[in-house]
């Protein structure tokens, strides 16, 4: 039997269908199911706790599970390089069926029901994966960094202009003797 902090028992739920029971939790999350691919990528911050309220509720072919899962998240804004930091608000709708071979035809997407109990823990860190934003902004109008001098153009003003296309660049000497 699998232990951990989201694995529910299912037994009574399956018992007559349509019967659910609500999961208000918060739990720790596993940093390393989590861990961000680079240095630059979003993340959530260790130590951060989950924040689920979910529904569970039987039906012919297993338990559906809906609900909000909140966590926080830090990364850094694609523009600028600010730390930029929020909250995913992810909306869940996931179902677990037995295992293939117990009747029940084989549900690639579903979570599997073990010994009458289902952990949501994997269906929580699949979500947040796929949830945490890839190019985070730290503000949609963020001006970003100078690509010539590297100031960050949010706070300060350069004098940095693109280079010119070398077709014109005669015309720049003609301008500055007449
Ligand atoms: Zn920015
Ligand atoms: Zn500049």
């Amino acid at each position: 039997m699998a232990v951990g902090p989201l694995v529910v028992h299912v037994a009574r739920l399956r018992r007559s269908l349509g019967t659910t029971e609500r999961i208000k939790t918060s739990v720790a999350l596993d940093a390393e199911r989590l861990a961000p691919a680079t240095p630059a990528d979003s993340r959530v911050p260790e130590g951060a706790e989950a924040d689920c309220d979910f529904v569970l509720e039987s039906y012919s072919g297993g338990i559906m599970v809906t609900g909000v899962l909140r966590v926080p998240w830090s990364g850094q804004c694609r523009r600028c390089t600010a730390p930029v930091e929020g909250t995913l608000v992810i909306s869940m709708k996931e179902r677990y069926c037995d295992p293939p071979g117990r009747g029940e035809p084989e549900d690639e997407e579903a979570f599997p029901i073990v010994d009458e109990a289902i952990d949501l823990g994997p269906m929580v860190h699949e979500a947040i994966l796929t949830e945490l934003p890839l190019a985070p902004l730290c503000a949609e109008d963020c001006r970003g960094l100078c690509p010539y001098c590297g100031i960050d153009r949010n706070e300060q003003t350069c004098a940095c202009v693109a280079p010119r296309d070398p077709r014109w660049a005669s015309l720049d000497v003609l301008r500055s003797t007449s």
